[in-house]
Order: C-alpha cells, then structure tokens, then sequence
C-alpha cells in the first residue's frame, strides 16, 4: 500500500505582475485503491496542484509538503517522482520529433523499473493495452503527441498508465475535448488500472460527467486555491444539481 500525503501546501507561481499566492494551504491524503476527486470551477488552482505534485518549474512551494509513503517528493526530481511511483500525466505534455510511441513507452517503463521489459511481453502487454482502449495499432509508430488529437493525447495518457503500472495518478481534466464513447473508453482504462494494480486517482475535474464512470471515494471541493469542502459521492450528485455558485462571492458566480 502507498500513500500520496499534501499537508498544508501554499504555493505561487511567477508572473509578469509579480508572485502571486495560488494555493494557500492544501491538505489532502489519497491511498492506493482510493479514487479522489478534486473539484471546482476554472481558475480555482486545481492544474497548480497537478503540476506541483508533477513537479513543474514554474510552480514554487513556499510552504507545506508532498510526501510518498515518508519520503519527500519535493525534494525529488521530475524523474524520481515517476519512479517512485507516481503517474503525472502532464509529465510529457510536448512533442518529441522523432520518438515513437511505442519506443518512448518502452523507454519510460525502462527508466520506472530500472530494467528493460522482456520483449516479448512487453509487446503482447502494449498490444493489449491498445486494443482495451480501441486505439488503431498505427498508433503505435507515430511521434509522441505529434499532430495528436485531444482524444489521441487522452487515450496515450491512460496507455501510459496501463503499461507504467504507477501507485498514485494524477488525471488533471481527462475528460476535457472528450466525446461520450471516447470518455467511456478511457474511463474504463482507468478502472482498469484501478482493479489490475490497486491504483490511487487524484481526478481533477470541472464537470460531474467523468465520474459517472469512474466513481470516487472522497469529493474534494476547490476553490480560491484550498479545499472548501469534503465530502463522498453525493457531494458530486449535488454540484451537479447546483454548481460551484453557492461557494461563490456574489457577483463571481459562473455563467
Ligand atoms: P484551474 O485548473 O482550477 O482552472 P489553475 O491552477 O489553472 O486553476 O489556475 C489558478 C490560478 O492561478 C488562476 O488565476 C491562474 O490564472 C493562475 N495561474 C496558474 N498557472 C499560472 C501560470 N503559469 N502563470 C500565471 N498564472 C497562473
Ligand atoms: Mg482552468
Ligand atoms: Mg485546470
């Protein structure tokens, strides 16, 4: 069993106008075998926490930690924090001239495990992976994220997670740019990993409609860069009904 820890997290990040506070103290406990949804309308600071956890740049910690069953994922590179098991979809999020899909995910699986997988079962494990998501085996010889449609990147995103077998995944809006069966068809890849390898999910999302496949545990609510409220599924049922307004300063309400 893993456990991804968030205590008290403040972090800014660096604009032209200055450092502006994002997060302003964030506490969060997501276990493997646990889905967690985070919630809350756009601009709330649900990507900041994302890309923290992913480690990226331009998001600065001031206080508060990040820890993985003890150990401090702050202090470990972009690199270290996938090989110690965490998933962070936006990890790769450019294109890379030249590198295959299939080629960058024997290379990722390479570098997590710290040995190649057998060729033979990696490629009957890629194959299978791509046909539970209905993806084209062309697919497979494409340059990562070259030309990739939104659904393309989304269905490569939950392949990663098939295959890279992480503890702890953090889905920043897979359901964005998503049509119905697309979204059941990814969804599903999900819940597969959930059931195969006892997976942790942090799923960030605005809308409800994700999780009508992939049914969290625990509802978080975001906004203004902490967490409002916390509750189970039923929190979910009614922000459906009722929207992020009530949480809202009057005169901020979403359209
Ligand atoms: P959400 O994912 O909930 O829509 P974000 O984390 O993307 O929220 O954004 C939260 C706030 O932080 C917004 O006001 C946004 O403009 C600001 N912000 C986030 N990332 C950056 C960035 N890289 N540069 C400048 N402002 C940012
Ligand atoms: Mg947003
Ligand atoms: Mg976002």
């Amino acid at each position: 069993m893993s456990v991804l820890e968030i205590h008290d997290l403040h972090v800014t990040v660096e604009t032209d106008a200055g450092t502006t506070p994002i997060l302003t103290g964030v506490t969060l406990t997501i276990r493997t075998g646990q889905t967690h949804a985070i919630m809350g309308p756009n601009g709330s600071g649900k990507s900041t926490l994302a890309y923290t956890i992913a480690g990226h740049p331009k998001y600065k910690v001031t206080s508060g930690t990040i820890t993985l069953d003890g150990e401090d994922v702050l202090a470990m590179t972009v690199d270290e924090r996938a090989r110690a098991g965490l998933f962070l979809a936006m990890q790769y999020p450019v294109e890379i001239p030249g590198v295959t899909v299939t080629n960058f995910l024997r290379t990722a699986k390479t570098a997590i495990d710290g040995e190649a997988p057998s060729i033979r079962t990696w490629t009957k494990d890629v194959k299978q992976s791509m046909k539970n998501l209905r993806m084209d085996p062309k697919f497979a010889q494409r340059n990562v994220n070259e030309g990739f449609s939104g659904g393309e990147k989304k269905r490569h995103e939950i392949l990663q997670l098939e295959l890279l077998k992480p503890r702890i995944a953090v889905l920043d809006e897979t359901d964005s740019g998503l049509d119905v069966d697309a979204l059941k068809i990814v969804s599903e890849g999900v819940n597969r990993a959930k059931a195969e390898n006892d997976l942790g999910v942090l799923l960030i999302t605005h809308y409800t409609r994700i999780l009508r496949y992939i049914h969290p545990d625990y509802v978080h609510v975001m906004i203004g860069g902490r967490i409002v409220q916390e509750g189970g599924p039923e929190l979910a049922d009614r922000l459906e009904d009722e929207g992020y307004d009530r949480y809202l300063p009057v005169g901020e309400e979403e359209p």
